[in-house]
């Protein structure tokens, strides 16, 4: 039998099971609740007085528990600090993407021990804000052996790997031998580490046709497709991820009408940066628009070394609500149950009887506070796969 535990006096239980919820909304709330955590699972969620009997007992103390929250970006794998680059870039010179090649360089003068080590301390320092699923890409190699032993390394962390060979053309190649090479040797070095294949689709990156045919070459492997998209331009990008069906397209900050139309037609999740804006001085996406517009959004942190070195998706969730004029309730439910469907997942982001033992205590009475207090740290106690992993 495995162990069980009843954590109990939950003020504000945020489930995202709207089944569940009492008052209606997106987030499936229940008041004065308990769950119940079997093994990795939820066992069960309901009142607090009708909770059954656990070999561990927790009280929350009338505080806001909530699904761990899922991470569907991140670039975790790197060496070096780029803090000079973001000094001259809040001092009036513009982001280019040229600047992943110095992470480049460093990041494969790097032992897998040194990236290793790097990577876990980025991923506790995410648990311990309240993440408990993420996705983490390849992309500082950008050579076959450092991308295959970039995903080697995320591996160890997470199963949503990402291969990002196409991350930028690196300097000693040209864009057509380039592509040739991650979609012929990369890809077949990268393909068993990674469950995705990613594509940097910009001005200065990666355009339309070479993105449609590294897409093309890594679902040909098994892969299944993401991109980044619209970041720092209008352009083809999200259009051919709607057409391809991805399950999710990244950045979205500059859309045209028939980018949102095409995200609206294919269900495409729109994947917001906020935190990338911010670090970045550039424009927003227009969240606003496109929830009325019936686009599904989740919100992801981009952690990476250049334009967004930060790895709190509370931090995220009040931007989102601030700048991006979500709803408290949507940017949590886009920061929890979208990003798990933004990694095809159905298994975690959602607090129900089956479904992972991933959540969070917060030490504050609603999930509010997540927006309503920036920047103060209101991470009590995370639940992973039904494990305390801090408290
Ligand atoms: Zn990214």
């Amino acid at each position: 039998m495995s162990t069980t535990t009843v954590i109990t006096g939950i003020g504000e239980l945020v489930t995202n099971d709207v089944e569940r919820g009492e008052e209606g909304g997106l987030l499936g709330i229940v008041r004065e609740a308990a769950v119940v955590l079997e093994g990795a699972r939820v066992a069960w969620v309901g009142p607090a007085a009708d909770a059954p009997d656990a070999d561990v007992q927790v009280d929350a103390g009338g505080r806001a528990v909530i699904p761990g929250f899922v991470d569907s970006h991140s670039h975790l794998v790197f060496a070096g600090d780029r803090s000079a680059e973001f000094e001259a870039r809040m001092t009036g010179e513009p982001y280019t993407a040229g600047g992943i090649r110095t992470t480049v360089a460093r990041t494969r003068a790097a032992s897998d021990e040194q990236l290793t080590s790097h990577v876990g301390r980025l991923v506790a320092e995410m648990r311990a804000q309240g993440t408990t699923t993420l996705e983490i890409k390849s992309g500082y190699g950008l050579s076959v052996h450092d991308e295959a032993r970039s995903l080697a390394v995320a591996r160890q962390f997470t199963d949503e790997t990402t291969f990002l060979g196409a991350h930028v053309v690196p300097a000693d190649t040209t864009p057509e031998d380039y592509v040739d090479l991650v979609t012929g040797p990369m890809l077949a070095a990268a393909a068993p580490h990674a469950r995705w294949i990613d594509v940097f689709c910009e001005d200065g990156a990666f355009d339309v046709d070479q993105a449609r045919a590294i897409l093309a070459a890594g679902a040909d492997s098994g892969l299944r497709g993401r991109l980044h998209a619209n970041q720092l331009t209008y352009g083809g990008g999200v259009r051919l991820a709607c057409e391809l069906g991805l399950v999710a397209v990244d950045h979205c900050t500059f859309l045209a009408g028939d980018d949102v139309a095409a995200l609206v037609s294919s269900g495409t999740i729109a994947t917001l940066l906020p935190g990338v804006e911010f670090s970045t001085r550039q424009p927003y996406p227009d969240a606003r628009g496109l929830l009325d517009a019936g686009v599904r959004i989740a919100l992801a942190s981009d952690c990476n070394p250049g334009s967004c070195f930060t790895s709190s998706m509370a931090l995220c969730i009040a931007l989102a609500v601030r700048e991006m004029r979500m709803s408290p309730a949507e940017a949590l439910h886009a920061a929890t149950a979208v990003g798990a469907a933004a990694l095809g997942r159905d298994d975690v982001g959602v607090l129900a009887p089956g479904r992972a033992a991933d959540l969070v205590l917060l030490d504050a009475p609603s999930y509010v506070h997540l927006a309503y207090r920036p920047g103060v740290p209101l991470v009590a106690g995370v639940w992973q796969a039904g494990r305390p992993v801090l408290r």
